[in-house]
């Protein structure tokens, strides 16, 4: 077996949900939820600018939480950070749910991880950490999986980048205590996925449903289906 550990992207990898359709609505809600803070749209230019320095990364002694939460405060000084939390973890718990219809499960991908994890394949959930854990187990959920398919998950309290920086990378290899050359990685964006290559791990691009179009993005050491994903680990 040449691979130890395999690393799975979540949106359009392991469940079926179109980015292009799931933001716009979320940022609705997020706006709809936090309206009251702010009459000129003020409050949404700082959640973005707070959005852009966990992708920026390079705040390595912080999580991306807080990161987020620091860079969020800054243009909020009348607030007080506990109250923001508590606002994030009422929109997670009531607001974000209601997302759950630009969702569908992947035909057979419960059973891939099963069958993975009964040849021996460690399954590790590396979805980009820009959302809280809560929200990535009910995306999980409505793609009819759960925590428990899964070693570790990264979530934006567990986690100091986000993809496609390497560092995000590094750090879970890190996590798993694997090496780069017993990794797979598996994702449906060539750009954010891929990323992982530079570090020397093989990957492979996801190409059914959910493929992210990119004008520019590194090859993949491999490409194809699920049953293909299937075919390369379990030899059949
Ligand atoms: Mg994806």
């Amino acid at each position: 077996m040449k691979y130890e550990a395999v690393f799975f992207d979540l949106d359009g990898t392991l469940i079926g949900l179109d980015m292009n359709e799931f933001l716009p609505d979320y940022l609705a809600g997020v706006q709809r939820w936090t309206r009251h803070l702010s009459e000129d749209g003020h409050f949404m230019r700082s959640f973005d600018a707070a959005v852009q320095a966990m992708l920026a990364g390079g705040r390595p002694h912080m999580t991306n939480e807080e990161v987020f939460f620091s860079r969020l405060m800054i243009d909020l000084p009348h607030l007080e950070r506990r109250e923001m939390q508590e606002l994030f973890s009422a929109f997670y718990d009531e607001f974000f749910p209601t997302l759950r219809r630009h969702c569908t499960p992947v035909t057979g991908v419960r059973r891939t991880l099963r069958r993975l994890r009964s040849a021996g394949y460690r399954n590790i959930l590396a979805t980009n950490p820009l959302f809280p854990r809560e929200a990535v187990v009910q995306r999980l959920c409505w793609g009819d999986l759960y925590p428990v398919h899964f070693e570790h998950i990264s979530t934006y309290e567990n986690s100091r980048y986000c993809k496609p920086h390497p560092g995000y990378y590094r750090d879970l290899l890190g996590v798993a205590e694997v090496s780069p050359d017993a990794v797979l990685m598996v994702g449906n964006d060539p750009v954010e996925d891929l990323a992982a290559g530079e570090l020397g791990i093989d990957t492979f691009l996801l190409e059914e449903g959910y493929l992210v179009e990119r004008e520019e993005a590194p090859e993949p050491t491999f490409r194809g289906s699920l049953q293909g994903l299937e075919r390369l680990l379990l030899n059949r």
